[in-house]
């Protein structure tokens, strides 16, 4: 069996996922990634961190659908064997995510159908059903917003969803205490990646009103980030549980 620790990382093909992926591994850690859609982007994150000298391989998983956890699990535990040689995982980064901007008057049943499923149940039993695969004294690190402190018309929706995994998270810190399992938030702030089609990063007069609004003066970069989740799975931050951490720049503050 493997000493090295072992992250599962959601939508780690692109974007934030990604970036903590090649940061987890980094600090010497393998990383079992998903994507939804974009396979080869997934399988270029896994060769890159090949090429780091730690072990990784990508799963499909939609977080959406949570009919197919059961069997997404039932594929982890051989990935887990072979690629891994592992019975378990240490850390579960519930990062996968979409967008939704429609003002609160505008939101349809569907739309806010969709944010729920991706961004709170989809977080509550992928993580209820990984229970059994994370090892005692594991982490699990939830990805929230700066729209759960603060609101922007048309987020109404979204920004509630990312308020209650922030919530659920110190449930979870609670209940998976005696486990020796800490949970925390990571929250960060308007990041330039294709989120909501990349309109932090494409659109100019966004871009320059999140700056504005931004202590440190820019907007995000999916950089920023990685790092800090990274951080979270090491030992020196053993005692930070049921915490939420912003990362903004000191977005709206
Ligand atoms: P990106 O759009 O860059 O990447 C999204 C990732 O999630 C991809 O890996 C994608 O997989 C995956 N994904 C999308 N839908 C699903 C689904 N239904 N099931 C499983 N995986 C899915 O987004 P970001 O990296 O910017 O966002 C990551 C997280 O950070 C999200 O939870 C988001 O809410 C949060 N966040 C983002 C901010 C931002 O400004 N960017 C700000 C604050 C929080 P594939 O590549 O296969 O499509």
């Amino acid at each position: 069996m493997t000493t090295t620790k072992i992250a599962l990382v959601t939508g780690g093909s692109r974007g934030l996922g990604k970036d903590m992926a090649l940061n987890l591994a980094k600090k010497g850690i393998d990383v079992l990634l998903t994507y939804n859609s974009k396979q080869d982007e997934a399988q270029a994150v896994v060769s890159e961190i090949e090429q780091m000298g730690q072990r990784a391989a990508a799963l499909q998983l939609d977080t959406s659908n949570v009919a197919s956890f059961d069997a997404f699990f039932e594929q982890v535990k051989p990935t887990l064997a072979q690629t891994f040689q592992a019975e378990q995982f240490n850390f579960l980064i519930n990062n996968a995510g979409t967008a939704l901007y429609a003002p609160f008057a505008e939101t349809t049943e569907e739309q806010f159908d969709q944010v729920f499923n991706i961004h709170l149940k989809g977080v509550f039993f992928l993580t209820q059903k990984a229970l059994p695969l994370i090892a005692d004294g594991g982490r699990i690190i939830n990805i929230s917003s700066g729209l759960a402190r603060f609101s922007m018309p048309g987020s109404s929706a979204y920004g509630s969803m990312k308020g209650a995994i922030e919530t659920l998270t110190r449930y979870l810190a609670k209940e998976l205490g005696p486990r020796g399992i800490a949970a925390n938030v990571v929250a960060p702030g308007a990041i330039a990646t294709d989120f909501g089609g990349g309109r932090v990063r494409d659109n100019a007069e966004l871009n320059k009103q999140v700056a504005s609004a931004t202590a440190l003066g820019r907007v995000g970069v999916a950089e920023d980030i990685g790092g800090v989740v990274a951080f979270l799975c090491t030992d020196e931050a053993r005692w930070i549980n049921g915490q939420r951490i912003e990362a903004s720049g000191g977005m709206n503050l």
